[in-house]
């Protein structure tokens, strides 16, 4: 089964408040640019956009349910739960909207820790979370500038601002997101 965009869009929109549609659609357009200059699929890029907080405003108990039912990674039920909507909505794009692609799915799944090995698909989309047009946090207009240049660039500071919080805030960091960092720098030459 293939629904069509506008279907799949209209579905996602009922998932979630009006304000995190407004950021669905500021990661779609910035993925859409990202792609572009980047050499990646704009189409696919988007559609990953599209879905990959269809499950941010689901109950933690629904969340819970699909990664022990489901045998998601364990080691999210350890660390914050803001983890949880991306391997769940990675699980929800290919059960329930039918997205069969691979490079999508996982673009879904790794957009907020990041990975080893991340693809073209998953930093566009990463990134995009990062720098759509309606974030507003401390550095972000440097992580823009440097997106502008380098996804990798542009992610290795993200990360670094995510783990900046985290570390100001006395939280865990979760393991992928501190080895996904350490994989681009190493990317990079570093
Ligand atoms: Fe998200
Ligand atoms: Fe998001």
């Amino acid at each position: 089964m293939n629904r069509s965009r506008e279907a799949i869009i209209e579905a996602v929109r009922g998932q979630m408040p009006e304000k995190r549609w407004a950021h669905t659609l500021g990661v779609m357009q910035t993925s859409i640019e990202l792609a572009v200059r980047f050499g990646g699929d704009p189409t696919r890029a988007e559609l990953a956009a599209i879905l990959h907080d269809v499950a941010k405003y689901w109950s933690t108990d629904r969340m819970e349910r699909i990664i022990r039912e489901e045998q998601l990674p364990a080691i999210l039920l350890e660390h914050d739960k803001q983890l949880w909507h991306a391997p769940v909505g990675a699980f929800v794009a290919e059960q329930e909207f039918g997205i069969m692609d691979v490079e999508v799915l996982d673009a879904i799944r790794y957009h907020t820790s990041g990975r080893v090995q991340m693809t073209l698909m998953d930093k566009i989309v990463c990134l995009a979370d990062y720098i759509e047009p309606g974030r507003d946090f401390p550095g972000v207009n440097n992580i823009r500038q440097l997106a502008n240049h380098s996804l990798e660039e542009g992610l290795i500071a993200g990360f670094d601002s995510t783990i900046e919080l985290l570390l100001s805030r006395r939280k865990r960091i979760f393991p992928l997101t501190i080895d996904a960092r350490n994989d681009l720098i190493q990317q990079l030459g570093g």
